[in-house]
């Protein structure tokens, strides 16, 4: 919380907002930024596969594999939805939307496409590097955890703030970050 930045106080405040269902409060934060300039820093993630980096943002359908990977999501949202409880901490997004698109919102922050992308090609034991600009949020947090256990891979994620080695469900940070 030391170096808090202008657009990091307005997300702040329109966050608090938000987790009270404050939802015209939290709009007018957000065009009050607007209209003032700040602007959000887009997410984004890099991944490295056989020495190719491949580059998503939020949301991102412009990747070649766009399809595939959107699906695998789907399927390791499902598949831990049902062996490990999962369970979309939708408290995480703060915009003015109905409860299911913020589900889906969560689903597409760019180090979910990247892991996606990284399951698709690898195989079980194999190690998965991703870089992201901003730090993880709780529930891509939670997510490379389980992905990290159900689908045996060993996870190593630089976020703005620090490593995270994801094993066996476990984090190195040991949730602190
Ligand atoms: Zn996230
Ligand atoms: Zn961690």
């Amino acid at each position: 919380m030391a170096h808090f930045c202008l657009f990091d106080s307005y997300v702040l405040l329109s966050n608090i907002y938000a987790s009270t269902n404050r939802w015209e409060d939290a709009g007018k934060v957000r065009s009050m930024m607007a209209t003032r300039g700040i602007t959000k820093v887009p997410g984004m993630s890099v991944i490295e596969l056989k020495g190719v980096l491949n580059q998503f943002v939020a949301g991102d359908q412009s990747h070649p594999e766009s399809k595939d990977i959107y699906l695998k999501l789907l399927e390791v949202s499902e598949r831990l939805k049902v062996e490990a409880g999962y369970c979309p901490d939708i408290k995480q997004v703060s915009l003015d939307v109905e409860e299911e698109d913020k589900e889906q919102m969560l689903s597409v922050h760019s180090e979910k496409l990247a892991i996606a992308f990284g399951l698709l090609h690898t195989g079980l034991g194999a190690t998965i590097r991703i870089i992201k600009n901003l730090r993880v949020c709780r529930d891509c947090h939670h997510l490379m955890k389980l992905i990290s256990k159900f689908y045996c891979r060993e996870i190593v994620m630089r976020d703005r703030n620090r490593f995270h080695i994801f094993k066996d469900g476990t984090c190195s940070c040991i949730d602190y970050w």
